[in-house]
């Protein structure tokens, strides 16, 4: 049976409001114009989700948010509520990419409250796990990946479908991946400590950092690589549709 993959676009705080909004409307005709099996995700920035949700509201692609806040209302300022990204109709949120961990100093306890508001939500988490080059280094990778899924308690929370990227911090936008083993053993690691706690039924392990059109078909060979986070080559439509078109294969 084919494995259908999850590609997840993570386009960050790119391009600029009206370009963006042209890649929507053009990454949407091409993918109205194949065929595809794959679950897309498209995360774009907060301001231009709206017109995501207008553009792909016939489309096999489903909206998500780069991130959100715990709370569901309150004195925030500046921040926006998972409730009100689940209200216009995003259903997927990334949570805890590594940009936010040193960016704005989220730790696995706040990753945990976040996660905990979402479980009230029909939204499907994307929690963002992966060590640093010094602890790829010492032999840590595993351990440090293992301590933020049962730090944040993604484990121990019950969700139909929970989705796991696994993101070396030094493989994000640095052109360097992970080797075919060492991706599968953290995946393996990843399932493991999921397979064994908590009340796991659908759970998807993505791959993340420096995905691109030359080595996407190997990732997606590797076993147990349920699919791809995507953040630079998301951007480029034609990589973009390169990428989903090397799922179908
Ligand atoms: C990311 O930051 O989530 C990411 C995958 O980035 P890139 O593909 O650009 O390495």
């Amino acid at each position: 049976m084919k494995n259908h993959k999850i590609i997840v676009a993570n386009w960050k705080m790119n391009p600029s409001i009206f370009q963006g909004i042209e890649l929507l409307k053009s990454i949407n005709q091409s993918i109205n114009e194949m065929k595809v099996s794959s679950k897309i995700v498209i995360c774009p920035p907060s301001l231009i989700i709206r017109d995501a949700l207008i553009i792909f509201s016939n489309s096999i692609v489903s909206i998500g948010s780069q991130d959100c806040h715990h709370a569901e209302i309150g004195p925030y300022t500046g921040d926006l509520s998972y409730k009100m990204f689940e209200d216009i109709g995003c259903e997927y949120a990334i949570i805890g990419h590594s940009e936010r961990r040193a960016n704005h100093f989220e730790d696995n306890k706040l990753i945990f409250e976040k996660l905990n508001s979402i479980n009230r939500s029909k939204i499907i988490p994307i929690l963002c796990v992966g060590e640093s080059f010094v602890e790829r280094k010492s032999g840590l990778a595993s351990e440090a990946v293992i301590r933020q899924i049962d730090e944040s308690g993604i484990n121990k929370l019950e969700f139909d479908q929970k989705i796991i990227a696994y993101e070396p911090i030094w493989a994000i936008g640095s052109g360097k991946i992970p080797t075919r083993d060492e991706i599968m053993s953290i995946h393996s690691k990843i399932r493991e400590k999921l397979d064994t706690e908590g009340n796991n039924k659908d759970i998807k392990v993505l791959y993340g950092g420096s995905v691109n059109t030359e080595n996407v078909s190997d990732i997606f060979s590797i076993n147990g690589v349920d699919g791809a986070l995507v953040g630079g080559a998301s951007l480029k439509k034609a990589d973009f549709i390169k990428i989903i078109e090397s799922a179908e294969i």
